[in-house]
């Protein structure tokens, strides 16, 4: 049985969960609405990268309409990552965060997050939350993993995203009520790139520099080898650890 919070739309096949969802967010669909599909025909990361979506893997994306300012929607990627990480982490996968929208496992990407905002005259009109766990099958290109190479055993997809989404809420609940701070431990706690050597991509080149802290807004404090200290943003760069 599924949480009444959700409004599902099950599909078989979309082009990304999150237009879909977008489309509906416009359309006046209300916070809980959630899209799931088996396969995406043009399942997308960051920055228009693609995101590999056979059969097998969790894709869904769900719109919110929290009442924040649109230069805080960064933070619902630290809430569902802190999310994804408790409800990956209690069925004993040994997954950690990779800054900012990953979630990897033994080095290899397991699960990846997408949050796109809606945005109107007053300010943030809807946040959509695209998800993609890698579930069941083989990994789909190399550098990812999934569950099942992780136990050596198929999953139950509903199963796990029942429990998923159950953090999800939680997490989006007491976002709401308590701010980010709760996320934010948890985020910290799981956070594999802290206290780490990185390449950071920016529009200026490549800059090596050590990963400090993950802020409020889920931005990365990092250090320099000349000892000055900057904040990156998700939107402005790419990380690679060394
Ligand atoms: P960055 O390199 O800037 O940190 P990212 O790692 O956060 O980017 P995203 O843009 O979030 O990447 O996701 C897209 C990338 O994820 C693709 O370029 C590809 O390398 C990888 N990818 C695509 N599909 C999958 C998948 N199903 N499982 C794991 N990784 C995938």
């Amino acid at each position: 049985m599924f949480d009444p919070f959700f409004h599902i739309h099950h599909l078989c096949e979309v082009d990304s969960t999150n237009d879909r969802a977008k489309e509906l967010a416009r359309q006046g669909a209300p916070e809980g609405t959630l899209i799931v599909a088996e396969t995406q025909r043009a399942g997308r990361g960051r920055r228009g990268r693609s995101w590999s979506s056979p059969h097998g893997g969790l894709y869904f994306s769900l719109i919110l309409r929290p009442p924040i300012p649109p230069e805080y929607a960064s933070q619902l990627v630290v809430v569902t990552a802190a999310s994804l990480y408790r409800a990956l982490h209690r069925r004993s996968l040994p997954v950690s965060l990779k800054w900012p929208n990953d979630l990897v496992a033994g080095g290899k990407k397991l699960a990846g997050i997408l949050v796109e905002g809606g945005f109107a005259s007053q300010g943030l009109s809807f946040a959509v939350v695209g998800v993609g766990v890698n579930v069941n099958g083989q990994p789909p290109i190399e550098g990812a993993t999934s569950i099942e190479a992780l136990t050596a055993s198929p999953q139950g997809k509903e199963e796990i995203l029942q429990d998923i989404l159950g953090e999800m809420k939680a997490g989006y609940l007491a976002y709401l009520a308590e701010g980010i701070e709760p996320a934010l431990a948890d985020y910290r706690r799981g956070c594999i790139t802290l206290n780490r050597e990185v390449i950071i991509i920016g529009p200026e080149g490549k800059a090596r520099a050590k990963a400090i802290d993950v802020g409020s807004r889920g931005e990365l404090l990092v250090e320099y080898p000349d000892g000055c200290r900057r904040l990156v943003f998700a939107d402005e760069v790419s990380l690679r650890t060394c």
